[in-house]
């Protein structure tokens, strides 16, 4: 049995990093996956890929592309629908998608923090919002919320809007598993420490600043985006059917340790 057998789930952010290794592997633990993102081309080729060494079910394709920003309501809603009808039910969203902002250090202004909070935030909010019914629909399931780590700790290499959307993230996760505990809908997030993924790297484009993250990393290197899928898989997966609310930390130890080994 595989872990996801006969199990439909949705991803957002699918066409790069943890959402493409996500997609990925949800296949090929059993899942159907509708793959969003916002970004056509690499939607495609990922859904594409996973076609390609995954063979369809009765005929049905295991990965299907659908093209979502998730900073606009209704392509979330048209998302959810299309998940439903494509596939007859939904049992796992994973609302990964984010964005790091490129102008977003001390000199943050109201420009780059509500373009983080309308991806970042109301894309996972929206996310939610329409998977709840749908979930309710298919008896329950589960739901995943990228956040990060950085809504855990502080940081002098400020990211203000960042920060503050993955905070609200976390807090938001929170209340809706308390909210739907007794429905058989979970909400977990996921918090990733620093990633080797397009993200983070365009971000830190010197040495020396990565070298400045790098010091405050117990294991002394960048997370891998399939190591994200891994944990995403756990909490997608039955295995993880009394956790619910937490901030899932996958981070190389880094919101545990005080001094880090030489
Ligand atoms: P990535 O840049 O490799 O992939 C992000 C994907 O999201 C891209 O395919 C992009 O096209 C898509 N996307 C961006 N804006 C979108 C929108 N409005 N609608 C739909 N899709 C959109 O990044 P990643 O590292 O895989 O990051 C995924 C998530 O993990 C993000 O929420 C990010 O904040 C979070 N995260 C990343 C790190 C890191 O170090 N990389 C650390 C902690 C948290």
């Amino acid at each position: 049995m595989s872990r996801l057998s006969g199990k439909v789930a949705l991803i957002t952010g699918a066409g790069s990093g943890i959402g493409l290794e996500s997609a990925t592997l949800f296949v090929k633990e059993g899942a159907f996956v509708l793959a969003c993102d916002i970004n056509e081309e690499s939607g495609k080729k990922t859904v594409e890929n996973i076609n390609k060494l995954f063979p369809s079910i009765d005929g049905k394709a295991r990965a299907v592309f659908c093209k979502v920003d998730v900073s606009k309501e209704n392509e979330i809603k048209n998302a959810v629908e299309t998940a439903e009808k494509l596939f007859g039910k939904l049992n796992i969203v994973f609302n990964n998608a984010g964005i790091m902002h490129p102008a977003d250090d001390k000199r943050t202004f109201i420009h780059e923090y509500s373009i983080s909070v309308q991806i970042n935030v109301k894309g996972v909010w929206w996310g939610c919002k329409y998977a709840i019914p749908a979930l309710r629909r298919a008896g329950g399931g589960s739901i995943i919320n990228t956040a990060s780590f950085v809504g855990k700790m502080g940081a002098a290499t400020p990211q203000l809007a960042y920060t503050s959307s993955k905070g609200a993230v976390l807090a938001m996760t929170r209340e809706l598993a308390a909210i739907h505990a007794r429905e058989n809908i979970r909400f977990n997030s996921l918090c990733p420490g620093p990633l080797r993924t397009p993200l983070l790297m365009d971000f830190l484009n010197t040495e020396e600043k990565k070298e400045r993250r790098l010091v405050h990393v117990p294991m002394g290197r960048f997370g891998e985006a399939i190591e994200q899928a891994y944990s995403a898989l756990f909490l997608a997966s039955d295995e993880s059917t009394y956790i619910t609310g937490t901030d899932f930390l996958c981070d190389g130890g880094l919101t545990s340790c005080y001094v880090t080994p030489l």
